[in-house]
């Protein structure tokens, strides 16, 4: 039987990547920010629209990062709807997460329900592009303004994505970019900070992913280590040259896709956003009064070898490690968690396997 995965990394060609990397046998320069460390981040500065870009070890740490550079206090505003880095990452520097519910349409989080859980020890609002969803930004820009607090978006989902002809990591504060191998653009593991500020942020990231040293003999931050190699960077420029093809491939996967299951009763698909260039990163279907629920079609599909993943379910909110934080109600993500699924989406995907995913899902 074949097998199709929820995702599949894109590569360079072999010798591509072998030729990006041939000169590291004769300069042994492998790492600590050096020549193809360098060029990525200027590359990806470009791609992305933004200021500048911090180049980490992977999007984990470099929202664990983006939020010390900040030295946030007290309580964060963020999503449960979520991968579990978004809230580990609030919780691991000594921060109490407090969960907003989300938007029962587009599923980010839910600006008309952010203000009410504003405190006095609220620092910041970490909201989600989810999916590759783009956040209210405008109403977010607006309550940071009015209430001064900082803005880091986790965009792990949103590589490459602009609004209204920005670039997506050009809001808020930081955007932080995940370069997992499972995402639409990848170094193998990695990821960057986006921010549009001055030298001074620029510098002390450089510090931030190298212990807090700032010279031989001096340590600035309280910091572990979180630096892209040479390797990895070099994976990153080759497959940065082909992710304007790769997304116009899953575009390709995401409009069959749609000609198949849209306005298909009980099942909802994810619309692209109007003002949005899209990178068409997931596909989620929500299963509701539908002839399966959402479980049943996951294990539908798996028995004919398709393997589709729950996310994000459960909430981040109901994970054992973070009970403790489930302090507030968000019923809209606890309904969206119970029925969503994501289907394989990736560059390429043939007519036929999308047939086959399709036909079992409607059969
Ligand atoms: C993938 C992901 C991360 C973490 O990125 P890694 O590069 O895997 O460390 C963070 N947040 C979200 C929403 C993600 O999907």
């Amino acid at each position: 039987m074949k097998r199709l995965f929820v995702t599949k990394p894109s590569m360079p060609d072999y010798e591509e990547y072998c030729q990006e990397i041939k000169a590291l046998w004769d300069t042994r320069i492998l790492t600590n920010m050096a020549s193809k460390h360098n060029e990525l981040e200027q590359k990806l500065a470009d791609y992305l629209k933004v200021g500048g870009v911090s180049l980490f070890t992977n999007g984990h740490l470099a929202l664990e990062h983006a939020i010390s550079s900040l030295n946030l206090t007290g309580e964060i505003i963020t999503t449960p709807f979520t991968f579990v880095s978004t809230t580990n990452a609030i919780v691991r520097n000594g921060l109490k997460p407090v969960f907003c519910d989300i938007d029962l349409e587009d599923y980010t989080i839910d600006v008309k329900k952010i203000e009410e859980l504003i405190t006095p020890k609220t620092s910041a609002i970490i909201p989600v592009h989810v999916y590759g969803t783009v956040c209210n930004v405008y109403e977010i820009e607006k309550l940071a303004k009015k209430y001064n607090l900082k803005v880091i978006y986790d965009a792990a989902h949103a590589f490459g994505e602009s609004i209204d002809g920005q670039g997506v990591g050009a809001f808020g504060d930081l955007s932080i970019f995940s370069f997992h191998a499972t995402k639409v653009y990848n170094t193998v593991e990695g990821g960057c900070i986006a921010y549009n500020g001055n030298e001074k942020i620029k510098q002390d990231l450089i510090y931030w992913k190298d212990f807090g040293i700032s010279d031989s003999e001096h340590v600035i931050f309280k910091s572990g280590n979180a630096k892209m190699d040479e390797l990895r960077a070099a994976m990153g420029i080759c497959n940065l040259r082909h992710v304007d093809e790769e997304i116009s491939k899953r575009k390709r996967v995401y409009d069959l896709y749609k000609s198949y299951l849209d306005k298909i009763n009980g099942l909802k698909i994810r619309k692209i956003q109007d003002n949005v260039i899209s990178n068409y990163a997931y596909f989620p279907i929500l299963l509701d009064g539908y002839k399966y629920t959402r479980d049943q079609l996951c294990n539908k599909l798996a028995d004919n070898g398709i393997y589709s993943r729950k996310y994000f379910y459960p909430l981040t909110s109901n994970f054992e490690a973070l009970k403790e934080f489930d302090t507030t109600k968000t019923p809209i993500a606890e309904y969206v968690s119970d029925r969503i699924l994501c289907l394989p989406m990736y560059a390429d995907l043939t007519d036929e396997d999308i047939a086959y995913i399709c036909e079992s899902i409607l059969g």
